[in-house]
Protein backbone atom coordinates (compact mmCIF):
# COMPACT_ATOMS: atom_id res chain seq x y z
CA UNK A 1 0.00 0.00 0.00
CA UNK A 2 1.01 3.55 -0.94
CA UNK A 3 3.33 6.11 1.35
CA UNK A 4 1.00 9.23 2.09
CA UNK A 5 2.78 12.52 0.54
CA UNK A 6 2.20 14.20 3.91
CA UNK A 7 1.59 17.78 2.59
CA UNK A 8 0.36 19.55 5.47
CA UNK A 9 3.97 19.00 6.82
CA UNK A 10 6.28 19.71 4.03
CA UNK A 11 3.93 22.83 3.36
CA UNK A 12 5.01 23.64 7.48
CA UNK A 13 8.41 23.25 6.57
CA UNK A 14 8.04 25.45 3.38
CA UNK A 15 6.68 28.43 5.67
CA UNK A 16 9.68 27.60 7.94
CA UNK A 17 11.96 28.51 5.39
CA UNK A 18 10.40 31.35 4.28
CA UNK A 19 10.36 32.69 7.69
CA UNK A 20 13.92 32.13 8.05
CA UNK A 21 14.90 33.84 4.96
CA UNK A 22 12.90 36.83 5.66
CA UNK A 23 14.53 36.64 9.06
CA UNK A 24 18.27 36.83 7.39
CA UNK A 25 16.33 39.67 5.06
CA UNK A 26 15.80 41.46 8.36
CA UNK A 27 19.09 41.16 9.58
CA UNK A 28 20.55 42.66 6.72
CA UNK A 29 18.31 45.76 6.69
CA UNK A 30 15.75 45.21 3.93
CA UNK A 31 12.19 45.75 3.36
CA UNK A 32 9.56 43.71 4.66
CA UNK A 33 8.33 42.33 1.46
CA UNK A 34 4.53 43.31 0.85
CA UNK A 35 2.02 41.12 -0.65
CA UNK A 36 -1.56 42.54 -2.24
CA UNK A 37 -4.58 40.74 -2.27
CA UNK A 38 -7.51 41.71 -4.02
CA UNK A 39 -10.98 39.92 -3.36
CA UNK A 40 -14.12 41.51 -5.27
CA UNK A 41 -17.50 40.25 -4.11
CA UNK A 42 -18.13 37.91 -0.63
CA UNK A 43 -17.61 34.33 -2.48
CA UNK A 44 -17.74 32.44 0.41
CA UNK A 45 -14.82 30.15 -0.23
CA UNK A 46 -12.42 32.43 -1.83
CA UNK A 47 -13.38 34.61 1.63
CA UNK A 48 -12.05 31.60 3.41
CA UNK A 49 -8.71 31.63 0.30
CA UNK A 50 -8.01 35.28 0.88
CA UNK A 51 -8.29 34.92 5.08
CA UNK A 52 -6.13 32.11 4.61
CA UNK A 53 -3.11 33.94 2.80
CA UNK A 54 -3.37 36.86 5.00
CA UNK A 55 -2.83 35.20 8.19
CA UNK A 56 -0.09 32.67 6.55
CA UNK A 57 1.77 35.43 5.14
CA UNK A 58 1.55 37.18 9.02
CA UNK A 59 2.41 34.33 10.45
CA UNK A 60 5.62 34.05 8.29
CA UNK A 61 6.70 38.01 8.58
CA UNK A 62 5.22 39.27 5.15
CA UNK A 63 3.30 42.38 5.32
CA UNK A 64 0.00 41.34 3.34
CA UNK A 65 -2.90 44.20 2.01
CA UNK A 66 -6.00 43.47 1.74
CA UNK A 67 -8.29 44.57 -0.54
CA UNK A 68 -11.87 43.93 -0.28
CA UNK A 69 -13.90 45.29 -2.99
CA UNK A 70 -17.71 45.37 -3.77
CA UNK A 71 -19.16 42.40 -6.20
CA UNK A 72 -20.27 45.51 -8.48
CA UNK A 73 -16.62 47.12 -8.91
CA UNK A 74 -16.16 48.13 -12.53
CA UNK A 75 -13.38 46.75 -14.59
CA UNK A 76 -12.28 50.18 -14.75
CA UNK A 77 -11.77 50.70 -11.33
CA UNK A 78 -10.39 47.36 -10.51
CA UNK A 79 -7.46 47.89 -13.09
CA UNK A 80 -6.94 51.45 -11.13
CA UNK A 81 -6.69 49.41 -8.14
CA UNK A 82 -4.14 47.41 -10.14
CA UNK A 83 -2.35 50.39 -11.56
CA UNK A 84 -2.46 52.08 -7.79
CA UNK A 85 -0.50 48.57 -6.18
CA UNK A 86 2.03 47.88 -9.73
CA UNK A 87 3.25 51.80 -8.58
CA UNK A 88 3.50 51.05 -4.96
CA UNK A 89 6.64 50.77 -3.79
CA UNK A 90 5.98 48.36 -0.64
CA UNK A 91 3.72 45.56 -2.55
CA UNK A 92 5.84 43.58 -4.03
CA UNK A 93 3.39 40.96 -4.99
CA UNK A 94 0.36 41.35 -6.84
CA UNK A 95 -2.47 38.34 -6.32
CA UNK A 96 -6.69 39.25 -7.77
CA UNK A 97 -8.55 35.78 -6.02
CA UNK A 98 -10.31 33.88 -9.09
CA UNK A 99 -13.27 33.79 -9.59
CA UNK A 100 -13.98 37.43 -10.42
CA UNK A 101 -18.06 38.46 -10.37
CA UNK A 102 -19.39 37.67 -13.56
CA UNK A 103 -19.16 41.08 -15.43
CA UNK A 104 -15.75 41.31 -14.99
CA UNK A 105 -13.28 39.99 -17.23
CA UNK A 106 -9.99 38.31 -15.47
CA UNK A 107 -7.46 38.16 -18.61
CA UNK A 108 -7.16 41.85 -18.94
CA UNK A 109 -7.03 42.13 -15.29
CA UNK A 110 -4.12 39.74 -14.92
CA UNK A 111 -2.23 40.82 -17.81
CA UNK A 112 -2.06 44.22 -16.05
CA UNK A 113 -0.17 43.23 -13.21
CA UNK A 114 3.29 43.77 -13.21
CA UNK A 115 5.32 40.34 -14.50
CA UNK A 116 7.57 40.63 -11.40
CA UNK A 117 4.51 41.54 -9.12
CA UNK A 118 2.72 38.23 -10.61
CA UNK A 119 3.30 36.08 -7.56
CA UNK A 120 0.23 33.68 -8.95
CA UNK A 121 2.52 32.93 -12.50
CA UNK A 122 -0.52 33.43 -14.24
CA UNK A 123 1.02 36.55 -16.65
CA UNK A 124 1.36 35.41 -20.36
CA UNK A 125 4.91 36.85 -19.99
CA UNK A 126 5.69 34.32 -16.49
CA UNK A 127 4.00 31.27 -18.46
CA UNK A 128 5.88 32.08 -21.55
CA UNK A 129 9.12 31.93 -19.28
CA UNK A 130 8.00 28.89 -17.93
CA UNK A 131 7.35 27.05 -21.35
CA UNK A 132 10.96 28.13 -22.21
CA UNK A 133 12.63 26.61 -19.19
CA UNK A 134 13.16 29.74 -17.86
CA UNK A 135 10.95 30.03 -15.07
CA UNK A 136 10.51 33.24 -12.97
CA UNK A 137 7.00 33.34 -11.32
CA UNK A 138 5.92 30.10 -11.18
CA UNK A 139 2.10 29.50 -11.17
CA UNK A 140 1.79 28.19 -7.50
CA UNK A 141 0.10 25.12 -7.30
CA UNK A 142 2.28 23.22 -10.13
CA UNK A 143 5.21 24.74 -7.99
CA UNK A 144 3.81 23.00 -4.93
CA UNK A 145 3.27 19.50 -6.51
CA UNK A 146 7.15 19.97 -7.83
CA UNK A 147 8.34 21.07 -4.25
CA UNK A 148 6.18 17.56 -2.60
CA UNK A 149 8.28 15.33 -4.97
CA UNK A 150 11.24 16.85 -4.36
CA UNK A 151 10.72 16.72 -0.41
CA UNK A 152 9.56 13.11 -0.50
CA UNK A 153 13.05 12.49 -2.41
CA UNK A 154 10.93 11.33 -5.73
CA UNK A 155 12.92 11.49 -9.09
CA UNK A 156 11.08 12.38 -11.77
CA UNK A 157 13.72 12.53 -14.45
CA UNK A 158 12.61 10.31 -17.69
CA UNK A 159 9.60 9.08 -15.96
CA UNK A 160 6.53 8.70 -18.09
CA UNK A 161 3.82 11.62 -16.89
CA UNK A 162 0.23 12.16 -17.70
CA UNK A 163 -1.04 15.00 -16.52
CA UNK A 164 -5.20 14.99 -16.46
CA UNK A 165 -6.16 18.30 -16.90
CA UNK A 166 -4.93 21.45 -19.22
CA UNK A 167 -6.08 24.35 -17.43
CA UNK A 168 -4.12 28.05 -17.35
CA UNK A 169 -3.70 27.75 -13.66
CA UNK A 170 -2.95 23.97 -12.50
CA UNK A 171 -3.06 21.21 -16.08
CA UNK A 172 -1.15 22.98 -18.41
CA UNK A 173 1.74 24.53 -16.25
CA UNK A 174 1.39 21.35 -14.35
CA UNK A 175 2.95 20.00 -17.94
CA UNK A 176 5.72 22.44 -18.66
CA UNK A 177 7.16 21.72 -14.86
CA UNK A 178 7.09 18.42 -15.68
CA UNK A 179 9.13 18.99 -18.98
CA UNK A 180 11.34 20.86 -17.74
CA UNK A 181 12.04 18.17 -14.74
CA UNK A 182 12.53 15.41 -17.62
CA UNK A 183 9.09 14.04 -17.59
CA UNK A 184 7.91 12.27 -20.78
CA UNK A 185 4.93 13.95 -20.49
CA UNK A 186 1.05 13.55 -21.47
CA UNK A 187 -1.60 15.98 -21.32
CA UNK A 188 -5.24 14.98 -20.86
CA UNK A 189 -8.34 17.00 -21.12
CA UNK A 190 -12.18 16.98 -22.08
CA UNK A 191 -11.64 15.73 -25.43
CA UNK A 192 -9.21 12.82 -24.84
CA UNK A 193 -10.57 9.95 -25.88
CA UNK A 194 -9.23 7.10 -24.06
CA UNK A 195 -8.32 9.00 -20.78
CA UNK A 196 -7.74 5.33 -19.03
CA UNK A 197 -5.22 4.02 -21.42
CA UNK A 198 -3.13 7.26 -20.89
CA UNK A 199 -3.42 6.88 -16.62
CA UNK A 200 -2.01 3.29 -16.90
CA UNK A 201 0.12 4.46 -18.88
CA UNK A 202 1.31 6.58 -15.84
CA UNK A 203 4.39 6.38 -13.48
CA UNK A 204 3.50 9.29 -12.46
CA UNK A 205 -0.16 10.57 -12.46
CA UNK A 206 -1.32 14.34 -11.68
CA UNK A 207 -5.07 14.75 -12.00
CA UNK A 208 -5.94 18.27 -11.69
CA UNK A 209 -9.91 17.81 -13.37
CA UNK A 210 -12.52 18.73 -10.61
CA UNK A 211 -14.56 15.83 -10.87
CA UNK A 212 -14.73 13.31 -8.01
CA UNK A 213 -14.02 9.52 -8.72
CA UNK A 214 -13.37 10.31 -12.46
CA UNK A 215 -9.82 8.52 -12.15
CA UNK A 216 -10.30 4.44 -11.27
CA UNK A 217 -7.78 3.13 -8.64
CA UNK A 218 -7.52 0.09 -11.21
CA UNK A 219 -6.17 2.74 -13.61
CA UNK A 220 -3.14 2.85 -11.51
CA UNK A 221 0.02 1.26 -12.91
CA UNK A 222 1.68 -0.68 -10.11
CA UNK A 223 4.12 1.29 -8.47
CA UNK A 224 3.51 4.91 -9.59
CA UNK A 225 3.12 8.39 -7.73
CA UNK A 226 -0.08 9.53 -7.59
CA UNK A 227 -0.61 13.26 -7.16
CA UNK A 228 -4.18 14.39 -6.51
CA UNK A 229 -4.88 18.16 -6.84
CA UNK A 230 -8.70 17.89 -7.11
CA UNK A 231 -10.68 19.43 -4.66
CA UNK A 232 -14.90 18.50 -4.80
CA UNK A 233 -17.24 18.57 -2.02
CA UNK A 234 -19.34 15.47 -1.52
CA UNK A 235 -22.54 16.02 -0.27
CA UNK A 236 -21.93 15.15 3.39
CA UNK A 237 -19.40 17.84 3.48
CA UNK A 238 -16.12 16.28 3.06
CA UNK A 239 -13.26 16.85 0.35
CA UNK A 240 -12.77 14.38 -1.85
CA UNK A 241 -9.73 14.39 -4.87
CA UNK A 242 -10.32 13.57 -8.34
CA UNK A 243 -8.82 10.23 -7.97
CA UNK A 244 -10.75 7.08 -6.14
CA UNK A 245 -8.27 7.47 -3.18
CA UNK A 246 -8.70 3.55 -1.56
CA UNK A 247 -8.34 1.65 -4.38
CA UNK A 248 -5.79 3.55 -6.29
CA UNK A 249 -3.18 3.50 -2.97
CA UNK A 250 -3.70 -0.36 -2.79
CA UNK A 251 -2.02 0.28 -6.26
CA UNK A 252 0.54 3.06 -6.39
CA UNK A 253 3.74 3.89 -4.17
CA UNK A 254 3.53 6.98 -3.23
CA UNK A 255 -0.17 9.04 -3.07
CA UNK A 256 -1.04 12.62 -1.97
CA UNK A 257 -4.64 12.53 0.54
CA UNK A 258 -7.43 14.90 -0.25
CA UNK A 259 -7.97 16.98 2.01
CA UNK A 260 -3.38 17.83 3.43
CA UNK A 261 -1.99 16.97 0.23
CA UNK A 262 -1.55 19.58 -2.96
CA UNK A 263 -3.94 22.27 -0.96
CA UNK A 264 -1.54 23.43 1.65
CA UNK A 265 0.93 23.60 -0.58
CA UNK A 266 -0.44 26.13 -3.07
CA UNK A 267 -0.44 29.06 -0.36
CA UNK A 268 3.19 27.88 0.40
CA UNK A 269 4.77 28.73 -2.99
CA UNK A 270 2.86 31.99 -3.13
CA UNK A 271 4.73 32.75 -0.10
CA UNK A 272 7.77 31.79 -1.68
CA UNK A 273 7.03 33.78 -4.93
CA UNK A 274 6.38 36.64 -2.87
CA UNK A 275 9.90 36.42 -1.20
CA UNK A 276 11.60 36.04 -4.69
CA UNK A 277 9.89 39.06 -6.07
CA UNK A 278 10.84 40.98 -2.89
CA UNK A 279 13.95 40.18 -4.29
CA UNK A 280 13.75 40.71 -7.92
CA UNK A 281 12.10 44.18 -6.80
CA UNK A 282 15.70 44.89 -4.71
CA UNK A 283 17.45 43.91 -7.35
CA UNK A 284 16.08 46.11 -10.27
CA UNK A 285 15.95 49.12 -7.61
CA UNK A 286 19.32 48.50 -8.03
CA UNK A 287 19.38 48.90 -11.36
CA UNK A 288 19.94 44.91 -12.14
CA UNK A 289 17.67 43.16 -14.50
CA UNK A 290 15.09 40.80 -12.33
CA UNK A 291 17.07 37.32 -11.42
CA UNK A 292 15.32 34.51 -12.60
CA UNK A 293 13.66 31.64 -10.10
CA UNK A 294 16.17 28.95 -9.53
CA UNK A 295 17.49 27.67 -12.14
CA UNK A 296 16.15 24.07 -13.17
CA UNK A 297 18.64 21.10 -12.60
CA UNK A 298 17.09 18.91 -15.54
CA UNK A 299 16.96 20.70 -18.63
CA UNK A 300 16.01 18.53 -21.87
P1 LIG B 1 -10.79 23.85 -14.70
O1 LIG B 1 -12.23 23.55 -14.64
O2 LIG B 1 -10.31 25.18 -15.10
O3 LIG B 1 -10.07 22.79 -15.67
C1 LIG B 1 -10.46 21.44 -15.70
C2 LIG B 1 -9.67 20.69 -16.76
O4 LIG B 1 -10.10 19.33 -16.75
C3 LIG B 1 -9.90 21.20 -18.18
O5 LIG B 1 -8.65 21.26 -18.85
C4 LIG B 1 -10.79 20.12 -18.82
O6 LIG B 1 -10.54 19.95 -20.21
C5 LIG B 1 -10.36 18.89 -18.05
N1 LIG B 1 -11.41 17.85 -18.01
C6 LIG B 1 -12.73 18.01 -17.75
N2 LIG B 1 -13.36 16.85 -17.82
C7 LIG B 1 -12.45 15.91 -18.12
C8 LIG B 1 -12.49 14.52 -18.34
N3 LIG B 1 -13.63 13.83 -18.24
N4 LIG B 1 -11.35 13.88 -18.66
C9 LIG B 1 -10.18 14.55 -18.76
N5 LIG B 1 -10.08 15.87 -18.55
C10 LIG B 1 -11.20 16.54 -18.24
O7 LIG B 1 -10.23 23.44 -13.25
P2 LIG B 1 -8.88 23.88 -12.49
O8 LIG B 1 -8.98 25.30 -12.05
O9 LIG B 1 -7.71 23.43 -13.27
O10 LIG B 1 -9.01 22.97 -11.17
C11 LIG B 1 -9.04 21.57 -11.25
C12 LIG B 1 -9.27 20.98 -9.86
O11 LIG B 1 -8.18 21.31 -9.02
C13 LIG B 1 -10.52 21.50 -9.15
O12 LIG B 1 -11.05 20.44 -8.36
C14 LIG B 1 -9.98 22.58 -8.24
O13 LIG B 1 -10.78 22.76 -7.09
C15 LIG B 1 -8.64 21.99 -7.87
N6 LIG B 1 -7.63 22.98 -7.49
C16 LIG B 1 -6.92 22.76 -6.35
C17 LIG B 1 -5.94 23.64 -5.96
C18 LIG B 1 -5.17 23.35 -4.73
O14 LIG B 1 -5.03 22.24 -4.34
N7 LIG B 1 -4.64 24.31 -4.04
C19 LIG B 1 -5.67 24.78 -6.73
C20 LIG B 1 -6.38 24.97 -7.91
C21 LIG B 1 -7.37 24.07 -8.28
Amino acid sequence: TAQLIDGKAIAAQVRQQVARQLETRHADGKRTPGLAVVLVGDDPASRIYVNNKHRDCEQAGIRSFLHLLPAETSQQALETLVDELNADPRVDGILVQLPLPDHLDARPILEHILPHKDVDGFHPYNLGRLAQRLPMLRPCTPKGVMTLLQASGLKVRGLDATVVGASNIVGRPMALELMLAGCTTTVCHRFTRNLEEHVRRAELLVVAVGNPGLVKGEWVREGAIVIDVGINREEDGRLVGDVDFTSAAERAAWITPVPGGVGPMTIASLLENTLIAAEMHDAMEQGSLPARDEPAPDRD
